[in-house]
């Protein structure tokens, strides 16, 4: 007989962060001096930070230890070939091109294959990804699975490619007009939801069929092989490790956002199979990022990614990262909050246009959930959105996609047990208190990516969140000692 045995982390701390916690009043103020942006938050005013998992890993001793062995070297550093090694063996791309971060392998993958009037398909869009595919002169085309847009699907792979959607694409404009089809493993702005290998199998063989490469948006890759070895049949016995290197090899490159799976605060990679594509990219790394064997990255950041990719496909490592973001989906889901099911990889994602039936999708409900959840607690969230969305570029007018989100997002390695509980917490609290949340307008509306510095203020209200009544503003936050 086999015991039940929780997930735990495997590691224990060895250093630590003080943070702290604010009153309601202060929140109050620092929203609103933020113009009701949890970007423009400063990170010392927040509680527990779920902003992003971008970037936000703690690093291990051994990467510590990597940063002083950084060879900062101009030109052909070691570490870059420690680099180029961890990416030959575990992702099985030939050629590495370094980046600063996921978007510098994005600006060059989209000019390099991009020509104006080209369409590329993708499983739902990511914000930076498709922008620099239109400035590139192409046009994004969301192809994934129907059930990616209901947040009550259960489907276990929703970020699947439907195959049809597809084809009736590439029908329609002409497989000489699709550079590349874009697979993000796993989709961001769905939820956190994986691709399954099957559906790649698929994708590979239709493209590569019709001379359309397939590029891999990797930056969630390990845990998209984690959701791959769980539910899908027959993958069962093989290693995160093994799946990973089964996804990649269907494809003919990837760009990468070490931010995320790699745990390292800053650096990305455009990795490839052709030599004749590689060279050119090398080529363009110069005039944008830096010499092709930096890429914007000093020698230490290049060795902290270079083992951060070792330890991010080890199984016990991955089973706790994504144990711990269903703790918390659970625990909500339990209390009635409606969230995006299943629970993704990354992130537990509020349904806020079903949390706020009252507020109109032109005042922007996850933008004003997020807000809110700041001021309820001092827990900073994302607003996934009709903000995120942006305009058409051709129309002008607001998107309005089908999900209106709010993602907690969960750092790896930061937080623990107890920070989720008070997370719980904070958001079943704001949940009861939903019809006090007012909707938002902008005040000021930047041209590119434009969630990231908007400004906006209450419709028809002071607050974003109205105080509970009889509530004291200044009183400190109460803390109980012992289990609830
Ligand atoms: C974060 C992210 C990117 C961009 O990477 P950066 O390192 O932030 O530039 C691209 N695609 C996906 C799916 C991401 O989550």
């Amino acid at each position: 007989m086999t015991r039940h045995r929780s997930w735990a982390e495997p590691w224990k701390i060895k250093v630590v962060e003080p943070i702290e916690m604010t009153t309601r009043s202060e929140r109050e103020r620092h929203i609103r001096d933020a113009g009701f942006n949890t970007f423009l938050v400063r990170s010392e005013e927040v509680y527990i930070d779920l902003l992003t998992d971008s970037g936000t890993s703690a690093m291990s001793d051994r990467q510590w230890a990597g940063m002083m062995m950084g060879d900062e070297a101009y030109a052909g550093s070691r570490n870059y070939y420690h680099l180029e090694e961890a990416v030959r063996e575990i992702y099985g791309y030939q050629e590495l091109i370094p980046t600063h971060q996921g978007r510098g392998a994005e600006h060059l993958l989209s000019k390099l294959l991009i020509k104006p009037g080209d369409h590329v398909p993708g499983n739902m869009y990511f914000t930076t990804t498709r922008l620099h595919q239109e400035l590139a002169g192409g046009t994004f085309h969301d192809v994934i699975i129907d059930e990616a847009h209901n947040p009550a699907s259960e489907h276990p792979f929703k970020g699947d490619i439907d195959l049809a959607k597809l084809d009736a694409l590439v029908r329609e404009v002409g497989a000489e007009r699709v550079p590349y089809v874009c697979v993000a493993v796993t989709v961001n702005l769905a939820g956190g939801q994986p691709v399954s290998m099957a559906n790649l199998v698929k994708v590979s063989e239709y493209c590569h069929a019709r001379g359309i490469k397939v590029m891999l948006d990797a930056t969630r890759a390990v845990e998209n092989a984690w959701f791959i070895q769980q539910r899908e049949p027959g993958m069962h016995g093989r290693t995160v490790a093994q799946i990973l290197r089964m996804l990649c090899d269907l494809t003919d490159g990837a760009t990468m956002s070490g931010k995320k799976d790699s745990l390292v605060n800053i650096g990305g990679w455009l990795g490839l199979r052709d030599p004749k594509l590689a060279a050119k990219a090398q080529n363009l790394v110069v005039v944008y990022e830096g010499l092709h064997t930096y890429g914007g990255l000093a020698g230490r950041d290049l060795e902290a990614m270079a083992i951060g990719i070792r330890e991010s496909i080890q199984e016990s490592y991955i089973r706790s990262r994504i144990g711990q973001v269903y703790y918390l989906g659970e625990r909500l889901q339990h209390a009635g909050v409606p969230i995006v099911k299943p629970i993704g990889g990354h992130a537990v994602f509020l349904d806020a246009a079903a949390m706020l039936p009252h507020v109109p999708r032109d005042q922007f409900p996850a933008q004003a959930l997020a807000a809110a959840l700041y001021v309820e607690s001092g827990v900073r969230a994302m607003e996934r959105g009709a903000v995120s969305a942006g305009r058409d570029p051709a129309t002008g007018e607001n998107r309005y996609p089908k999900l209106e989100l709010v993602r907690l997002t969960i750092p790896r390695r930061v937080y623990t047990q107890a920070h989720m509980d008070v997370v719980t917490e904070s958001v079943i609290a704001l949940f009861e208190d939903r019809d006090r949340v007012h909707g938002l307008r902008f005040t000021y509306e930047p041209e590119y990516l434009r969630f990231f510095q908007a400004r906006f203020e209450p419709v028809g209200a002071a607050r974003v969140l109205d105080t509970p009544d009889g509530a004291d503003l200044s009183e400190e936050p109460h803390f109980e000692l012992g289990g609830s």
